[in-house]
């Protein structure tokens, strides 16, 4: 079933883009919990993460560890956290969550704000690592 973010695949509302294969798209998420959160969406519609089939859900993987390289590389991150949640929006996807201080715990509470200029530079430096 189609939800907000088939509308993103198919550019019919904006995101703030940061990488893009023929089955994946990565872009950050409008409520960051940190500089950088970002979402891997596999473009098939399937809800639940675990029932996307195997070689897709490896292909995420694959995908979400070089999106997350991008933002390592683009911050000085400690390390990206994963978090799949799905409570949301019933599209499969994977929080990918900068850590910036040794010890600190991953988690999708305490929403920052960041304005439209700050996100889409935020998006464009992980997508110009995520390029190279
Ligand atoms: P969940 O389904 O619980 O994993 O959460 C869905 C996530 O998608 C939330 O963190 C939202 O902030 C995020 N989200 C919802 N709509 C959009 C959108 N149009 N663009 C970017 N992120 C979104």
């Amino acid at each position: 079933m189609p939800t907000i973010f088939t509308k993103i695949i198919r550019g019919e509302i904006p995101c703030y883009k940061v990488a893009e294969n023929e089955s994946h798209i990565a872009f950050l998420d409008i409520n960051p919990v940190a500089k950088g959160h970002t979402l891997v969406v596999p473009k098939r519609e399937i809800d639940y993460v675990f029932d996307l089939p195997d070689e897709l859900l490896a292909d995420t993987m694959r995908f979400a560890k070089q999106v997350a390289g991008a933002i390592d590389r683009s911050f000085n991150t400690v390390r990206t956290g994963v978090i799949v949640d799905g409570r949301e929006v019933p599209h499969a996807h994977v929080h990918l969550v900068p850590i910036y201080k040794e010890g600190q715990s991953v988690s999708l509470k305490n929403k920052l704000s960041f304005s439209e200029q700050e996100m889409k530079q935020i998006a464009e430096a992980i997508a110009g690592e995520a390029a190279k």
